[in-house]
């Protein structure tokens, strides 16, 4: 079990200061922004392989019958033809792709090079070579608005993004015979990534696309560090208030061998107070209705019966977050993860797992359906993107939003190189 969120342990309440400071910042200022550099990090070929380049499935083309492809070849139709791919020129078990700028699928720029094999499935299956920095530009962008993003906030979500990438591209790479075929997804499985940001003629879009481009770019090689290991940096929209501990909300092996606290956020606090929760529009508070076939098809799912007759209460962590909860079928009942609860329920639907209220309440009877209340947006753990908006607009730079959002974290510039 960790530690109550916002009582870390002894040398990383240092973190904890920036957080008793907001709302008394002084002015924004921006400064050259450096961090620790490591030289025996850098030495690690996993790390070197994974700061220069990334492999990206891209799920949203899975089992396509055809693509049609832009690269130095000219624009290409590809489809399948048994065991083998086929651009109408050349016949081979895989094809890749290359440009000048990089390739484009059906439309979509990627500044890198695409492979396209057969999908195991059936139909084909593209998977992209990317430079870190033209895959960190695409997460960003997918990420958060860039039209109204601080440069800080900008960089402390490049960071945070890069960190995952190498986080878990290590874990992922340790546990192959070849650990060049390890794999991020190109989808919030991983961390959502849409292609390249095309600026289009207007004023402002180049201005994010430079501003975007800048802060990769500042941040270059920069990574987020805990216990001695690059941390698999999780991110969620909004936090609702306070933060989740990493090893709470995802209690796996794999995140057991570092334990991120979480820690209040200012930000969500303040916006929570003033949102109507029944404003569909409003990126904290929220209520939705299941109604009695949803819950029918949630109990079934479960294993427990073809009703739900209640709700109990399972843990909480110190902030009220739901950690898990025990539903109570006609043919028996179990306890599941919050995020269970999401999965099953649609994360869209259940938006977060900090959930403040309920009709009925939990251990009455259910008859007409369920309405929960909650708040924030997203398992919780890690960066909070509206309160580092926040943090931002008030002249926090990106290592402070950084050193609040990853308690106990140190960011290490590893030195390595990550050009587009
Ligand atoms: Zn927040």
């Amino acid at each position: 079990m960790s530690a109550p969120p916002g009582r870390a342990a002894a040398g990383k309440t240092a973190w904890l200061l920036p957080l008793l400071l907001l709302g008394a910042c002084a002015a924004p200022k921006e400064r050259p922004f450096r961090a620790q550099p490591v030289e025996a990090a850098a030495s690690s070929p996993h790390f070197a392989a994974i700061l220069a380049e990334v492999r990206v499935h891209l799920p949203q083309h899975d089992r396509a019958e055809t693509l049609e492809i832009a690269s130095e070849a000219g624009l290409r139709r590809i489809s399948r033809r048994g065991d083998l791919i086929s651009d109408g020129t050349r016949e081979a078990p895989s094809l890749s792709f290359r440009g000048p700028t990089g390739v484009r699928i059906l439309g979509v720029l990627h500044r890198g090079e695409a492979l396209i094999e057969p999908h195991p499935m059936g139909g084909l299956k593209v998977t992209l070579q990317l430079p870190i920095a033209a895959y960190i530009e695409g997460v960003v962008a997918a990420e958060i608005s860039l039209w109204s993003a601080q440069p800080a906030e900008l960089e402390a979500q490049a960071i945070a993004a890069r960190s995952y990438a190498l986080g878990t591209l290590l874990k992922r790479r340790r546990r192959l015979s070849d650990p060049s075929l390890a794999t991020l997804e190109g989808s919030t499985q991983d961390q959502a990534y849409r292609g390249a940001f095309e600026p289009d003629s207007n004023a402002g879009s180049r201005s994010a696309a430079r501003r975007l481009h800048r802060a990769v770019s500042r941040t270059e090689g920069q990574v987020l560090f805990l216990e001695g290991q690059p941390l698999a940096a999780r991110y969620s929209a909004s936090c609702g208030g306070h933060t989740a501990s990493l090893t709470q909300v995802f209690p796996s092996p794999i995140s057991a061998e570092q334990n991120l606290e979480g820690a209040p956020c200012a930000g969500c606090q303040t916006r929570a107070e003033k949102e109507d929760p029944s404003d569909p529009r409003g990126p904290l508070r929220w209520q939705v209705t299941f109604s009695r076939a949803d819950l029918r098809t949630l109990a079934s799912n479960l294993g427990i019966g073809s009703q739900l007759l209640r709700y109990e209460l399972g843990q909480l962590d110190p902030s009220g977050r739901w950690l898990s909860v025990v539903l109570v079928g006609d043919r028996g009942q179990k306890e599941i993860p919050a995020g269970a609860l999401r999965a099953e329920l649609g994360h869209g639907r259940l938006r977060s797992t900090r959930i403040v209220s309920s009709w009925p309440h939990a251990g009455d009877p259910i008859e007409a359906g369920l309405q929960l209340e909650g708040l924030g947006h997203g398992h919780g753990v890690g960066l909070c993107q509206e309160g580092a908006r926040d943090a931002a607009q008030l002249g926090w730079d990106a290592r402070r939003i950084l050193a609040w959002a990853y308690p106990g974290t140190e960011l290490r510039d590893l030195g390595l190189p990550s050009r587009p």
